[in-house]
């Protein structure tokens, strides 16, 4: 592949990474005001409410979903709706030591959100079961012969974790959220919604259809809605009047090199590396190696979306574009000829 394909799959990614002033002035604060996931807004709810009128902290929640879906916000809700502090953290850079004086800190009720909570170390996630399950700690003091363990108790707090892949916890960790909740993509009217709300947030004077069409863009996912809003609004301040209506947003979609289903260069180029050089067949490493791309980004932030709509199977001989991944990349199915634009 050239050099031009690998800096396009860079700058998806980078699309993917959070823009924390812009995400954090659109980010839904209650329940109420996060769209969509009804089911997951119920459950929610009803757990919040009961442990409200018990007096009780919260059990603890495991939120899985790929990325952009809602998992920081929610637990940010979930602190919000009980009136408690949200304190985060990052699941594989986390040490003992660290969770130690983190747990420590803790007040009753407290929220604390781990992020990628399956990237835990091994050790780490163990000395967590205590403290989830009895609110104890158990730290070592000293080393050797001469060590011993000192047993702190914690305040009640309730541990939020988020995961995009639920099955790399182990059971034992799994076992010990109380309340596991999925989030799905989301349909394109609930992102239209969003785009709505955002727009009159931010000022951007917008049209429903121009809405609709960023809408069915945004691969199901609310913050891919957010950075095409940005990008959108970015090229029609300074190519047209900055009003979004939909030949402004389309002629940005085009710029951006953003097709009708909100596939990028990037899809383009691992569809064109899956279909013409591994023959449609190829396991996740080989695929990282030659799109000089992360594997677990193309695994957890990419394939899943590709999953959902069908172009792409996971079987134990490796990664499987379909029929509809032919079709819609216009290959002859089986065969190797690109028309790619
Ligand atoms: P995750 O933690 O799953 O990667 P985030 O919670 O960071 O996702 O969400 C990404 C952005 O999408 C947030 O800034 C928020 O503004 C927006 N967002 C996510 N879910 C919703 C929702 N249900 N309604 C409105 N905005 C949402």
């Amino acid at each position: 592949m050239d050099n031009h394909e690998t800096s396009d799959f860079s700058r998806m990614q980078d699309l993917a990474v959070e823009d924390d002033g812009f995400e954090y002035s659109l980010r839904p604060e209650t329940l109420r005001e996060f769209i969509g996931q009804e089911r997951a807004k119920e459950q929610l709810r009803i757990h919040i409410e009961a442990a409200k009128r018990r007096g009780h902290a919260l059990e603890h929640v495991l939120l899985v979903s790929p990325p952009g879906l809602g998992k920081t916000t929610l637990a940010k809700i979930i602190a919000n709706e009980i009136g408690s502090n949200f304190k985060q953290a990052i699941g594989p850079v986390m040490e003992r030591l660290d969770l130690a004086s983190t747990l420590t800190n803790l007040e009753q009720s407290d929220i604390l959100f781990i992020d990628e909570i399956h990237q835990m170390k091994g050790y780490v996630q163990e000395s967590l079961y205590p403290a989830m399950e009895d609110y104890q700690l158990d730290l070592a003091i000293g080393q050797g012969a001469a060590s011993d363990v000192v047993q702190i108790s914690l305040k009640h707090f309730t541990l939020v974790g988020a995961t995009t892949r639920e099955g790399l916890l182990a059971g034992p960790f799994r076992d010990r959220f109380g309340i596991r909740i999925h989030l799905d993509y989301y349909e394109v009217a609930d992102i239209q919604q969003a785009i709505r709300i955002n727009s009159a947030k931010l000022n951007i004077n917008i049209d429903k259809d121009a809405e609709f069409a960023l809408a069915r863009r945004a691969r199901g996912t609310m913050r891919i809605a957010n950075k095409l809003l940005a990008n959108v609004r970015d090229y029609a301040e300074v190519k047209g009047s900055g009003v979004l209506t939909l030949d402004i947003v389309e002629e940005a979609l085009e710029f951006f090199r953003i097709d009708e289903r909100g596939f990028n260069t990037q899809d383009y180029a691992y569809f064109r590396m899956l279909i013409e050089k591994f023959n449609g067949r190829a396991g996740v490493k080989a695929l990282a190696v030659a799109l000089s791309e992360d594997e677990r980004t193309i695994s957890e932030v990419y394939e899943p979306y590709y999953i959902k709509e069908g172009f792409l199977m996971l079987t134990p001989g490796g990664r499987v574009a379909t029929d509809a991944a032919y079709e819609y990349f216009n290959y002859p199915i089986g065969s190797q000829t690109s028309l790619f634009y």
